[in-house]
């Protein structure tokens, strides 16, 4: 049975069958790393839980889309307020007093609460009064990165379902089919976050747009014949083969860009297009031993070449 973690096979499995036969625990602990999956899980419960459909969540009818969109009026979010580092005991008493309003369109309520290891023991003490006599139709999904910051009395209330990392593998196959990066850049940002996939997917993007940012920097600089800005711009991706092959990909997207912006002014076009062809050269260079130095020193020695 598949679900909506990648790994953790015997979660997604028990989750997909306590949906299909209703039988979903009132209360729900999701434990693990940032970045294991818990809000996915956890919105993936929630949508399942109003979902009006037969196999559940469906995801298109207008329970799954106003869950998906954050705004489904019987699907209630507690997360510490901004700012603060803690969910307060004021939030959990009106969290509370929430949990006694009937449903408002679908046939149960939801009650996320996120970051529930901040909630101190009054705050903790307060949710239990719930906890131990929930009212009907009510579900509760705590999510926490450890359980040990909550009470005996509150774990025992819940199912505790503790997430952990994918096999490196499965991970790799996930992030390549549902995001356009590189393969060596998965397998070395994988690596570096232990597999984990929130926090890769994370620095994945956090790299695209700094090496896009230095991309259309150097275009710039590229455009203006400056050789000594081109050389500033390039040295951070002299350190690293991977992020060097991503920057010379998007400098190829944003070199395309600017020619196709140009097309007006032929000679203009003309360069960009010069070195767009070089850069596939240098592409292709980066598969053999090249030291990276050397390699972007000719590659700006081109571009002022042909920007001249
Ligand atoms: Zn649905």
């Amino acid at each position: 049975m598949s679900g909506p973690l990648v790994g953790n096979g015997r979660i997604n499995d028990a989750v997909c069958s306590a949906v299909k036969e209703n039988r979903l625990p009132h209360a729900i602990l999701i434990e693990g790393d940032k970045g294991t999956g818990r809000h996915t899980l956890a919105h993936f419960i929630a949508s399942a839980a109003v979902c009006t459909a037969e196999i559940k969540p469906c995801g298109v009818c207008s329970s799954c889309r106003l869950a998906k969109a954050g705004t489904h009026p019987d699907i209630y979010f507690t997360a510490p307020e901004d700012g603060k580092k803690n969910i307060s005991v004021a939030q959990v008493r009106s969290l509370r007093n929430e949990a006694y309003v009937k449903p408002h369109i679908a046939s149960c309520r939801v009650f996320l609460i996120d970051m529930a290891d901040t909630m101190n023991e009054q705050s903790q003490n307060a949710l239990l009064k719930v906890l131990e006599e929930p009212p009907g139709n009510t579900f509760f999904l705590l999510i926490a990165e450890s359980k040990a910051a909550l009470l005996d009395t509150i774990l025992s209330r819940c199912t505790v379902l503790s997430l952990s990392v994918p096999e490196y593998g499965e991970a790799e196959e996930y992030i390549l089919k549902n995001h356009k990066y590189p393969e060596q850049q998965v397998k070395s940002a994988l690596s570096d976050f232990g597999g984990n996939i929130g926090r890769t997917l994370e620095a994945l993007n956090g790299a695209k747009t700094k090496t896009a940012s230095a991309a259309e920097e150097f275009t710039k600089h590229f455009l203006s014949g400056s050789d000594a800005g081109m050389l500033k711009t390039t040295a951070e991706f002299e350190k690293n083969r991977v992020d060097a092959a991503l920057f010379i990909k998007e400098l190829k997207t944003c070199v395309a860009k600017a020619a196709k912006e140009n097309y007006r002014n032929l000679l203009t076009a003309k360069m960009l297009l010069n070195f767009y062809n070089e850069l596939s050269g240098f592409e292709e260079s980066l598969n053999t031993n090249i030291n990276l130095s050397l390699l972007f020193c000719s590659l700006v020695c081109k571009a002022t070449e042909l920007s001249k």
